[in-house]
């Protein structure tokens, strides 16, 4: 697969768009999200936490486009969705 990578551009920050140029810790090589329990082997990406000088947001480094990782097979399902909530509130009223 062909993975558009980020890597060698200064990121920057997504809240005020300031240069990532502080690394906070590196957590090692990781695999994509929801790639750990697959057979094949998969590449490893670093995991990266910056801090944003300006307004010390910290986010990863963002070494994949987002549709390299969130794509239709991405198993996430977000409280905002519908069943979620429907099915807390079923394992809420068999607790109490
Ligand atoms: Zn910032």
């Amino acid at each position: 697969m062909d993975l558009s990578t980020t890597a060698g551009i200064i990121p920057r920050c997504r809240h005020c768009g300031h240069d990532l140029t502080l690394k906070l810790i590196n957590f090692g090589a990781f695999a994509r999200a929801e790639r750990l329990c697959r057979a094949k082997a998969e590449p490893f990406y670093p995991l990266e936490a910056l801090v944003c000088r300006q307004c010390r947001l910290v986010p990863t480094r963002d070494l994949l486009a987002a549709t390299d990782i969130f794509r239709a097979d991405y198993a996430y399902f977000s409280s905002g969705a519908v069943p979620l909530p429907a099915g807390f509130g079923w394992l809420f009223r068999i607790m109490v």
